[in-house]
């Protein structure tokens, strides 16, 4: 609009292989749309023509290989032009592991070895672009006809469901770049932390599970296993952090590592991996254009994840509130108390506390404010080797009547009686 006009409406003309940067505002979502040539975002195209929303605070690029008009409405925090991108590197990559996952097609499903596709881990420190170059990898593989199964190890920002998850769910479709993972039918796994110092070893042993649970459906599945997996990790790269990374290559028998931009993690890795002939190590510069967040920010994107989970990502979504007898519950959490590390203890001697015992937890005020998860398992000694159903939010504890109340997705019972705590704790706000 011309000198007067209210209109907010901006049009950017991106050159090839260049990229508009955006951060969208604090308060209020931003309107964009594609209106010549081809573009797209974190590996999906944008339909022509389309206006699409992107809600407050959600940071993305819009790309572009040969060149695009884009136009925008709305206030940014920041919008910029890049033309240095690591795109070309990104794409070469998923041209391989294209590459890897034809030959596992074509050859007979009966050799479970070469009927496998690339099963790759995304490794490298917190705001390195990990879970956006999961995204690409998965949308350009999801627009080739593939259907990759997509892992996300990291509990803290983790993409598919909750915080203190780790989950996994196949991608039949380029991701969108709004609503992000769909969520029909998430495999999670409910650690109840959003760090894993927390507890390692029940890390560990809910990793297991998630990759046992895989590998079953992958026997069964030749399209998912010749399509393979992408796994994203955690930014904890180091001490405890490493050899959780070590863990899950070798859990899910990774056989591409891409690291993100750092040289040591790199050349660490290729050393002890290098007795693992099968395996390929590649160093991946870091995109200029991933946005690096404090812990405050990432407390917070932790609070809005859960507020999402029940609301919606425009509160399109309206959960239940339910009441329920204390004695028609029964929750559970794992692991007792803080452990003595193992290095503190006397050779040989185990720490006392089981760091994966299901302990019974009292109906009481404490667990105001808490999320919990429902758990599939039919008795409470599955609690562990069991994925949840979904999650439900405590907003009240009545002593004296014995009822709790809570807010669940939907109304009606909950699909089991069992349920499991952790410290991850939410303020509606
Ligand atoms: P990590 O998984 O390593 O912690 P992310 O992939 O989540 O890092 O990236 C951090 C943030 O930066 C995310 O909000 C993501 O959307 C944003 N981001 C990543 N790449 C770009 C880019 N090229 N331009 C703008 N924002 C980006």
């Amino acid at each position: 609009g011309g000198s007067g006009s209210a209109s907010t409406i901006k049009q950017v003309k991106l050159e090839r292989e260049s990229e508009l940067r955006i951060e969208v505002g604090n308060d209020a979502p931003l309107r964009l749309r594609l209106l010549n040539g081809t573009a797209e975002i974190f590996g999906t195209e944008l339909p022509p023509e389309i206006w699409l929303n992107f809600p407050p605070r959600l940071k993305f690029a819009v790309f572009t290989w040969y060149g695009a008009t884009i136009e925008m409405d709305g206030a940014t925090e920041t919008d910029y032009t890049a033309d240095e991108t690591p795109m070309v590197s990104y794409v070469n990559v998923h041209a391989v592991l294209d590459g890897r996952r034809s030959r596992a097609k074509a050859s007979s499903p009966d050799d479970s070895g070469s009927s496998q596709g690339p099963r790759v881990i995304v490794v490298g420190p917190t705001d390195s672009g990990k879970s956006t170059l999961s995204r690409m990898l998965l949308s350009w593989a999801a627009k080739q006809g593939w259907k990759p199964t997509f892992v996300d190890l990291d509990i803290g920002q983790g993409s598919i469901t909750i915080p203190g998850c780790i989950a996994a769910t196949p991608i039949e479709m380029p991701i969108d770049p709004v609503e992000g993972i769909p969520l029909e039918m998430p495999l999670v796994y409910y650690y109840g932390h959003a760090t894993p110092s927390n507890n390692v070893e029940l890390y560990k042993v809910l990793v297991k599970e998630l990759a046992g649970m895989i590998e079953r459906q992958f026997t069964g599945n030749a399209e998912s296993r010749a399509s393979g997996m992408v796994i994203n990790t955690m930014g904890w790269i180091e001490g405890v952090g490493y050899d959780l990374l070590l863990h899950a290559i070798r859990t899910f028998k990774a056989n591409v590592v891409l690291v993100l931009g750092q040289e040591k993690l790199c050349s660490m890795l290729k050393d002890v991996l290098k007795s693992e002939p099968k395996v390929d190590v590649v160093k991946l510069q870091r995109s200029g254009g991933v946005v690096s967040r404090n812990a405050k920010v990432r407390q917070k994107a932790r609070s809005y994840r859960i507020r999402e989970y029940f609301y919606g990502l425009s509160n399109d979504l309206s959960p239940h509130s339910n009441i329920a007898n204390f004695s028609d519950l029964f929750v559970y959490r794992v692991g007792g108390g803080p452990q003595a590390p193992r290095s503190a203890l006397p050779i040989g001697a185990e720490p006392a506390a089981d760091p994966t015992r299901v302990v019974p937890v009292n109906i009481n005020r404490d667990l105001l404010h808490l999320v919990l998860a429902v758990s599939f398992a039919k008795e409470p000694d599955e609690i562990i080797s069991s994925n949840v159903a979904g999650f439900i939010y405590v907003t009240d504890v009545d002593i004296q009547r014995k009822k709790i109340t809570y807010l669940a997705p939907s109304a009606g019972e909950l699909p089991s009686k069992y349920l499991i705590m952790g410290s991850l704790t939410w303020l509606e706000t």
